[in-house]
């Protein structure tokens, strides 16, 4: 490809909105531009690790065995009202109206457009197992749009679905698509880790993500040392180091404790450890009044509060509805006598403590001394808690550590949440229908080309593209456009080279120093310089992470070349 034909609309300063060094660097070298708030138009440069990244996916589904498809975007709102997830799937989704006033939708994930047009159609049990995938753009109205295609309205992703008429069949498919997932990433040069996570609303409780490490990711996860135990903080697990010394109950006492709304201030104000305290918070979780109780040094963690509860939404009660349910303002809320809860769960650790400060349930007033049983109870114990960095982890005891990462992929084992909703059955080896069981897998194809450069950010914020996904694998720079050894070796170069690789030729009559700054926005694996001594047969070549080009002569470009790409 010739540079002075190719559309790449550099920037010498990314814009001030730009936070994430992969939105900034896409925007500088003219990958994408945004058309509005989280959509954005992929330029040739863009266009082109896009389609690379494509490509390895196809290639791994092939490998497996999993065919590509492609479902409609325009969905009719009817089909998610049959799974239910027309209402519970929430403000993120786009939704229309056609001429007829017929509600629809623009995809965000097609979980039930698969369910209706696979599952439906296998009847027998010897059609499966079978799975499909799509690369296919998805539209979910964000509530924060931001990084550039790290979080989009609109963004590109693969999906793929898996049914099957047995639990083993879904755990072989499971593990396939999390091995070929895992070759994915790895040739598409993303460090990841595959770590315990939620599943959100997309129903099943299995799920699987792929979180690629980068200081710009949303997510946190819990990571040990020796590999055995990865987690997303929203699910992961820890032990609990601290014990009380047993004591004698005392008597359950009323004390007043003036503006103290926060455990820290509590604890200074009666002189106590937040360890002897229980903190008590108000959720609402769908229709119920759930009071939570936890160890004052703890944080109430509500992914797992919801899985606990098996509700749709939980959330804290607000300001005027703790007043008006429990009598009381923020800080004085406390488990004795709370008749008006629906149900009272706690955290483990609010297990083995003596002689505990609780909420007497009126402003300002706690009571000391509260000992579970005697006087109060709860009706569930479960791990509601946020891991701390530091603590042991659940498998081998060994230290979390905390890392910010980027969710780049997500595989879910659904089992029949959508296929008994819908009436997927198909009929076993003894002529019983049962509904198919089923497996969801995604990766952010357009989030992952951030991850990439997020990981492969070189010193001076220029990018060193993986082989694979480069848009170019060698650039070649020609300094001079009016020199005629110069243009017939780069001619040359162009012509051979470009039966092996993507070559991206820099035949503008510009400056060096303009092609050498845009050479660092490509990012080729490869750079090759003809320049003055392009006479004596000698040319420079330099790798992105290199310091400096380094002079090879024209004779060993070859074995250079091949050592470098393949
Ligand atoms: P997140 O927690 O980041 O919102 P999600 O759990 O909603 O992600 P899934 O529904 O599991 O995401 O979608 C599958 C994959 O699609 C995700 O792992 C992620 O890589 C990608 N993805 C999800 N939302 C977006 C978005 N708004 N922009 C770009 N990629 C996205
Ligand atoms: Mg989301």
């Amino acid at each position: 490809m010739r540079q002075s034909k190719f559309f790449m609309p550099t920037l010498k300063e990314a814009p001030a909105d730009a936070v994430a060094e992969s939105h900034k660097l896409m925007l500088r070298g003219g990958y994408i531009r945004q058309v509005t708030a989280g959509v954005y138009a992929y330029l040739p440069l863009g266009y082109r690790v896009l389609r690379k990244a494509e490509a390895i996916i196809e290639e791994e589904m092939e490998n497996i065995n999993v065919p590509e498809m492609i479902m409609p975007h325009l969905l009719p709102a009817t089909l998610w009202q049959e799974s239910g997830r027309y209402k519970k799937y929430g403000a993120e989704m786009f939704k229309l109206k056609d001429r007829h006033g017929r509600e629809s939708l623009l995809g965000p994930t097609h979980e039930e457009t698969f369910t209706e047009i696979i599952a439906k159609n296998l009847k027998s049990y010897k059609q499966m197992p079978m799975a499909l995938y799509q690369i296919q753009t998805k539209f979910r109205d964000e509530n924060r749009p931001r990084f550039g295609l790290l979080r989009g309205r609109e963004f590109v992703m693969l999906d793929g679905y898996s049914f099957a008429a047995t639990r083993d069949q879904l755990d072989q498919q499971f593990d396939d698509q999390k091995n070929a997932y895992k070759r994915i990433f790895k040739r598409a040069g993303v460090t990841v880790h595959p770590v315990i996570a939620d599943s959100g609303t997309m129903g099943g409780k299995n799920s699987t993500e792929f979180q690629a490490p980068a200081a710009i990711g949303e997510d946190t996860i819990a990571t040990n040392e020796s590999g055995t135990y990865a987690a997303n903080l929203e699910m992961a697990k820890s032990i609990d180091t601290f014990k009380q010394e047993a004591e004698d109950a005392k008597e359950l006492t009323k004390v007043s404790t003036p503006d103290c709304d926060t455990i820290d201030k509590l604890a200074k104000f009666l002189n106590v450890p937040a360890t002897r305290i229980v903190k008590s918070i108000l959720y609402i979780a769908d229709d119920q009044k759930v009071l939570v109780l936890i160890r004052g040094d703890k944080q109430i963690n509500e992914v797992k509060l919801g899985h606990v509860l098996d509700a749709d939404e939980v959330r804290e009660a607000n300001t005027s509805e703790l007043k008006e349910i429990t009598g009381s303002e923020k800080g004085g809320v406390g488990p004795i006598n709370a008749d008006w809860a629906d149900k009272i769960v706690a955290d483990e650790t609010v297990k083995g403590l003596y002689n505990v400060v609780v909420g007497a349930n009126e402003t300002d007033y706690q009571f000391e001394n509260a000992n579970l049983d005697r006087d109060f109870k709860v009706d569930e114990f479960a791990d509601l808690r946020i891991a701390n960095e530091g603590e042991p982890d659940p498998v081998d005891h060994e230290p979390l550590k905390f890392t910010t990462s980027i969710e780049v992929g997500h595989i879910f084992k659904l089992g029949t949440y959508y296929t008994k909703t819908m009436g997927a059955d198909f009929l076993d080896n003894n002529g019983k229908a049962k509904p198919v069981i089923m497996g969801s897998y995604g990766i952010g194809v357009t989030r992952m080309l951030s991850a990439i450069v997020e990981q492969h950010l070189t010193k001076n914020n220029a990018i060193a593209w993986p082989k694979e996904v480069a848009p170019f694998k060698v650039h070649i720079i020609q300094m001079k456009m009016n020199n005629d050894e110069q243009t017939e070796l780069a001619e040359k170069f162009e012509k051979e080279l470009s039966a092996k690789y993507d070559v991206l030729y820099d035949d503008r009559k510009e400056r060096p120093g303009v092609k050498f700054n845009d050479a660092d926005l490509v990012g080729a694996p490869v750079r090759i310089t003809i320049g003055r001594k392009a006479a004596d047969g000698i040319v420079e070549v330099k790798r992105p992470t290199d310091e400096k080009a380094t002079e090879i002569s024209v004779d060993e470009l070859d074995g250079f070349l091949t050592k470098e790409l393949g």
